[in-house]
């Protein structure tokens, strides 16, 4: 089987094209662009206006951290260093029994290995753990990059409140539970104060 020859240059039909047309097609462009709304910031001088739920930094509420290590045995990179040690409370009534409680000696998490996957956050059973959408902590030092604990508990100041919660919505079994108390509390003081009524012993 023989090749079909292929059209030389000057059998090629030539394209039509006007003068000038390519330079209209680049303006009508640029023109289009300009005058559309920049997705850009002029960062630093303008900060981004970043949504609440944005990954920047975790922050550590460390009166809810239990020292469970959870956050530590699931974090993928191995970035969250925790040290404790026990500590013996003694008992709460006379004749009670002793305890032993976990107390928090480090936490520290390493933000230059971190992939903001949000496990640890989602793993506390505790609630210590919080995103912050602070994100200007660059470091010229790698090392500079673990965060310890007193620095973890900053960034705490930077987390956004939660949102309200549905007016409609079931009221926490917490919030109930606290009410219910505050209201038992309220009814015993006001009897406590309250002078005795005639029939009543004083
Ligand atoms: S966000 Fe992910 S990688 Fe970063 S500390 Fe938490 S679990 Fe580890
Ligand atoms: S999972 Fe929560 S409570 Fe447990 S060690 Fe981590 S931060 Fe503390």
């Amino acid at each position: 089987m023989t090749a079909s020859p292929r059209p030389t240059p000057s059998a090629q039909q030539p394209r039509s094209r006007i003068p000038g047309s390519g330079l209209a097609k680049g303006l009508a462009v640029t023109l289009r662009t300009m005058t559309r709304k920049s997705h850009t910031a002029h960062y630093p001088d303008a900060q981004p206006a970043l949504p609440p739920r944005t990954r920047g930094v975790i922050g550590l509420f460390e009166e809810n951290c239990t020292v469970c290590m959870l956050c530590a045995r699931e974090c993928p990179d191995w970035c969250i260093y925790i040290d404790s040690h026990k500590e013996t409370v003694p008992p709460a009534a006379p004749g009670g029994r002793e305890r032993s409680r976990n107390v928090l000696d480090r936490f520290a998490i390493d933000f230059a290995l971190c992939m903001y996957c949000g496990i640890c956050i989602e793993v506390c059973p505790f609630d210590a753990l919080f995103w912050s959408p602070e994100f200007e902590y660059a470091e010229t030092d790698i090392r500079e990059l673990t965060h310890e604990r007193d620095k973890l508990r900053e960034w705490m100041w930077t987390v956004p409140a939660p949102p309200a919660l549905d007016p409609r919505a079931e009221e926490p079994k917490e919030v109930a539970a606290a009410r219910k108390a505050a209201e038992k509390l309220a009814a015993a003081q006001e009897q406590a104060g309250r002078p005795p009524a005639e029939g009543e012993d004083a």
